[in-house]
């Protein structure tokens, strides 16, 4: 067992089965043994790879939308400049490059939302120049209009799931099972609180976190003005099924077996957050899936530019890196990710996003 399988054993045995929800809670932002706290858990050498990892065209283009939105948005000097979760810097590296030259001039006071202690050096380094500052969460950040963006941020917020039986909705927890293991279980009791229809052995994800940081990121939008992209894996129906799942080595692995060691993700519901955001009364465009967003915005010609200034390996790349970007599959990134796009206010169609 891992050290932090230990003690989550431990926190079982004298307080009963925790939610899924604080299970993933301890196993992504555990102060000493979270995956996050302790490692850069991205690229081949890691345990998964995203999209700005994968080719630089992906940030450019999300620069290029910023500096778009900026003079859609009157252009306010300077442009605070907000990315949750930034992993390597490697999209905020690459959207900044794409901006300079879409908006020359523009000033950016630049924010990074980021746990990881780890995951700040490295951006330090990627992001060298650029003089951003670190926060923990969103109340430190500087008031005024902002343009936030958020790329795999929301799949690693906390879920809870709950499992309906005859009774009702009952909490899926994780226990110990008789060797002393952790397990899958239900909490005796139904949640009174859910009521949705549902068949029996149904499974039902709640992504509290995830809607509270919605709501929260929305409230901010709507009293002081800007916009949020938010790009994640994730479905546009409501969340039935059994969607947490652990990646390890680039392979999907079981989410009780090494907590602490690997991955642990959630299909984002993006229905719910839009709805999060629509009560709070921001504008709402998309979901699209990334396929839609990246071909408008450009993402054949980018290639060919690059193209036409590459090697005969690097064009192998550049064609490969488009291909996974865009990748309509059941499970490619083109189909299974979508883009939301949340303002404060209607600012006309944007790019990406197909007028409704
Ligand atoms: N956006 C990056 C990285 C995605 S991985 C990319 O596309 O490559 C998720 C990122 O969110 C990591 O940087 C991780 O450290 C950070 N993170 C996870 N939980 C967080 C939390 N609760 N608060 C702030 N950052 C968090």
């Amino acid at each position: 067992m891992t050290p932090l399988g230990a003690e989550i054993a431990a926190l079982i045995r004298h307080g009963g089965p925790i939610g899924v929800d604080r299970y993933m809670a301890l196993c992504l932002g555990h102060p000493v043994h979270g995956y996050y706290r302790t490692r850069d858990p991205l690229g081949v050498q890691g345990d998964f790879t995203t999209a700005p990892e994968i080719s630089q065209m992906f940030g450019e283009l999300v620069g290029a939308w910023v500096a778009y939105v900026h003079g859609r948005m009157g252009r306010p000097d300077p442009l605070i400049l907000v990315e949750l979760g930034p992993g390597r810097g490697t999209l905020m590296a690459d959207a900044l490059r794409a901006l300079r030259v879409a908006a020359p001039g523009v000033r950016v006071s630049l924010h990074l939302v980021e746990t990881s202690p780890v995951l700040r050096d490295v951006q330090a380094r990627a992001l060298a120049g650029t003089d951003p500052t670190w926060h923990a969460g969103l109340e430190t950040l500087p008031e005024g209009p902002a343009i936030f963006i958020a790329n795999e941020f929301f799949d690693c917020l906390p879920v809870r799931q709950f499992e309906r039986r005859p009774s009702g909705w009952h909490e899926r927890q994780v226990g110990l099972g008789p060797e002393g293991g952790l397990v899958f279980g239900l909490a005796p009791e139904p949640a009174a609180e859910i009521e949705a229809p549902g068949t029996e052995g149904a499974l039902l994800s709640v992504p509290g976190a995830g809607l509270a940081l919605m709501r929260t990121l929305a409230r901010r939008l709507r009293a002081t003005g800007g916009t949020l992209l938010a790009i994640d894996y994730g479905h546009v129906r409501p969340g039935f099924g059994d969607t947490l799942q652990a990646l390890a080595g680039h392979r999907f692995a079981d989410p009780l077996a090494a907590p602490g060691e690997a991955d642990l993700t959630h299909h984002v519901d993006f229905a719910a957050l839009a709805r999060a955001a629509r009560a709070e009364a921001a504008t709402i465009l998309g979901p699209v899936e990334q396929r839609e967003f990246l071909l408008a915005l450009g993402l054949l010609e980018r290639a060919e530019r690059l193209k036409a200034r590459a090697t005969a390996d690097q064009v192998l790349t550049i064609d490969s890196a488009v291909e996974r970007l865009t990748d309509a599959s059941l499970t490619g990134m083109g189909s299974l990710f979508k883009v939301l796009a949340v303002t404060d206010q209607d600012l006309g169609p944007l790019p990406g996003f197909p007028e409704a």
